[in-house]
């Protein structure tokens, strides 16, 4: 099948590395001949952003993307020609903190406590609700940690208001969390669902460096209940394609952080680390062929990010359990360059190898 996808980034790079195999082809629309994407298939250049979309649109059997940020009305008209997934719905909710945290409530899924916030009023409320620390986040178009303000003592009202710039914005309650995780699964056309275990995660300046799969001392339970919250979710969004959820573990259990329509960081480890990558399911589910099995390959997996520099890739290519992933971007501070994956048949094994590639990690 022809596939389009909006969006040219490094998502885009893996779906379609994943999606060749299975004999379809892949175009993208993006700014710029220099995107990850650009070389993988079609490119549709954005100058004229209504033929860009038609003929995107005329290439396609189905259209996926990259981003919740994507223009809803964009994929409200693409798909009274060709079917956008996942859907409209999908994308509305997931693309605004409150719409999230209200379905989350509606479908009892623990999630942090939260109040909007529209003006400095709203905002003095909420502290006095809510209580101290709390987040204050944009509503819509946050991520790695960014529109983001940390507020500790009450003098920080009127500075943390400000930094917002006037947009809709979200108080949340500060979640002593013991852990972050995440699960990723992928649901079908005909309702079918896969999951993968939960997974371990490690931020540091809000930017995802680590991830352990699956999270290590994880009680069956536990795992069924994210899996729970998980089926609710794909079923009340009527979800095509991969969702993922993010998630604090804490004294209490599970709390729900956001969810995110698409292939996720998260997720990278799965292309050595599962038998069948969440890029792949996420291609498989959107042009209706048979879910993938979401077995670990080995016992554990790991992914390190790259960020803001390549570094010393002869590590990961001289080690026979790495396997290094660029997606052809420039070094830039904090930039997403590319990813190392590492499989292991034991915890000590995974352990060293994480511990060979320290020049990637932070201090
Ligand atoms: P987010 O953009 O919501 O994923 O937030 C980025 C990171 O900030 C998360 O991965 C957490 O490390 C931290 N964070 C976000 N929300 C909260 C919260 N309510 N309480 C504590 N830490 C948070």
């Amino acid at each position: 099948m022809k596939i389009g996808i909006l969006g040219a980034g490094q998502l885009g790079r893996m779906m379609a590395i994943s999606g060749y195999p299975l004999n379809h082809q892949f175009g993208f629309s993006g700014n710029a001949n220099d995107e990850p994407s650009a070389l993988l298939g079609h490119m549709f250049a954005l100058e004229d952003n209504a033929d860009n979309i038609e003929s995107l649109v005329a290439f396609a059997d189905v259209i996926t993307y990259e981003s919740e940020n994507t223009d809803v009305e964009i994929v409200r008209e693409i798909n009274k020609n060709v079917p956008v997934y996942p859907g409209e719905k999908s994308l509305f909710i997931t693309q605004h903190r409150g719409r999230e945290k209200a379905l989350f409530d509606q479908l009892n899924i623990p999630c942090v406590s939260y109040q909007m916030v529209n003006s400095l009023t709203d905002l003095e409320r909420a502290v006095a609700k809510i209580g101290l620390p709390a987040i204050l986040k944009t509503a819509t178009e946050g991520y790695d940690g960014k529109g983001q303000f940390l507020m500790r003592s009450e003098d920080q009202i009127k500075e943390a208001f400000e930094s917002m710039n006037g947009v809709e914005s979200i108080l949340e309650g500060f979640v002593n969390f013991k852990r972050e995780l995440s699960l990723i699964a992928v649901r079908d056309t005909d309702n079918d669902h896969k999951y993968y275990p939960l997974v371990e995660n490690t931020h540091h300046d809000g930017i995802l460096r680590l991830t352990i799969a699956p999270a290590q001392n994880i009680d069956i339970d536990v795992q069924k209940t994210a899996e729970h919250y998980m089926q609710t979710l794909l079923d009340e969004m009527d979800h095509v394609g991969v969702l993922t959820i993010e998630l604090f573990e804490t004294e209490n259990g599970l709390v729900v952080n956001e969810m995110a329509p698409r292939v996720h960081n998260s997720g990278h480890w799965s292309i050595e680390g599962a038998n069948t990558s969440q890029f792949e399911n996420h291609i498989r589910a959107i042009t209706s062929m048979p879910l993938g099995d979401t077995s670990l390959t080995h016992n554990f997996s790991a992914m390190v990010n790259i960020i803001g520099k390549i570094g010393p890739t002869q590590i990961p290519l001289t080690m026979s359990n790495a396997n290094l992933h660029l997606y052809d971007k420039d070094e830039r501070a904090n930039r997403k360059l590319g990813h190392i994956n590492i499989t292991a048949d034991s915890l000590a094994d995974l352990e060293k190898s994480i511990e060979q590639l320290k020049d990637f990690l932070p201090n």
